[in-house]
């Protein structure tokens, strides 16, 4: 098997094993076959998973297909997530919601679009700080594919309070927008709005971290270790929970910050375990053995 195939490849396969994998442009790094090889392994399914470097104008093709070719589904990394919506049949209520897929599943009739990253940060947050999101105050950074759907999940378990920050605020602005009707209710006293988009500056940030339980990074600051934490640790405090979608097995600049300013952190790998869990559950309708592909990662 090879590390990454391409279109090309796609047009002269040859029998193999192969049944699912992911999409991408860059895909190398994409940790995804390393979890779900693990948990086909361990649920004695005779297939593999694999990365495909599939660039944005091939995207049609390439779905036609793996389809054709009998795939039992594939994962969309960027940038296909919002365009794959145009290539599938039916999408899911929660992915037409966030606008984007990244997990299509394929039947003899059609092919169905998903989005599990919300619900895989909400298990993710659950499961690296023991809370839920219906008891938290959240202020996201970012307003792109992953922020999206990290604000709707916060949005439908009715988090305590959702603030947006982008570096570009009118589409932070346009998201809250969106979200509105979820956010009626009076959760929170005091002189705080429940949902809001503030701009991404110093002041604005400051006066948030008061009013805030959890931070969660959903902007590409951090990809390059060079990058500075996207909130200073001067900035930061104790009593904040961080969240950085970013994964590494090293520490990410936004977590060292945490550390330094004395908060809990924890970086996107618990995320992209618990979407690949959600996606495998879509793809055979069975349990994900979740512990296989935590050990895998
Ligand atoms: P998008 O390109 O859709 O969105 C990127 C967002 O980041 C935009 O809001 C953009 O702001 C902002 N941004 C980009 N560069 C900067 C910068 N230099 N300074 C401040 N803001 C910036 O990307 P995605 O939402 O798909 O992905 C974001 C990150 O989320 C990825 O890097 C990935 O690592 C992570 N992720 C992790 C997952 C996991 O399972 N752990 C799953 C999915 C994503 P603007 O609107 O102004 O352009």
């Amino acid at each position: 098997m090879k590390e990454i195939y391409t279109l090309a490849d796609l047009k002269t396969w040859k029998k193999t094993p192969i049944r699912l994998g992911v999409l991408g442009d860059p895909v190398a790094h994409s940790l995804s076959p390393q979890i779900q090889n693990a948990a086909l392994k361990q649920s004695k399914l005779d297939m593999r998973y694999t990365r495909f470097h599939i660039l944005p104008n091939e995207l049609r093709e390439a779905l036609d297909l793996v389809r054709r070719l009998d795939f039992i589904g594939v994962n969309l990394t960027v940038p296909h997530k919002i365009a794959a919506l145009d290539h599938v049949d039916d999408v899911d209520p929660d992915a037409r919601r966030i606008g984007a897929v990244n997990t299509i599943s394929f039947d003899r009739k059609s092919a169905r679009g998903f989005n599990t990253d919300g619900h895989g940060f909400s298990r993710a947050i659950r499961e690296e700080f023991s809370v839920d999101l219906r008891d938290l105050r959240v202020l996201v950074l970012g307003a792109g594919g992953a922020a999206r759907a990290i604000a709707m999940q916060c949005a439908k378990e009715n988090c305590e309070r959702l603030v947006m920050a982008n570096r570009t605020w009118e589409k932070a602005m346009r998201l809250t927008d969106e979200l509105r009707d979820f956010f009626v209710g009076p959760k929170v006293f005091g002189p705080v709005p429940r949902l809001q988009a503030i701009p991404w500056e110093e002041a604005a940030i400051r006066f948030q971290i008061g009013n805030v339980d959890l931070i969660v990074n959903a902007t590409p600051l951090g990809l390059n270790r060079a990058d500075a934490s996207p909130i200073p640790a001067r900035l930061l405090a104790p009593h904040v929970m961080i969240y950085d979608t970013i994964y590494s097995d090293k520490r990410t600049p936004f977590v060292s910050a945490a550390i330094e300013a004395g908060a809990r952190a924890a970086n996107g790998l618990s995320m992209l375990l618990h979407q690949g869990a959600l996606a495998f559950e879509i793809w055979f309708e069975r349990e994900a053995p979740f512990a296989v592909m935590r050990e895998a990662l």
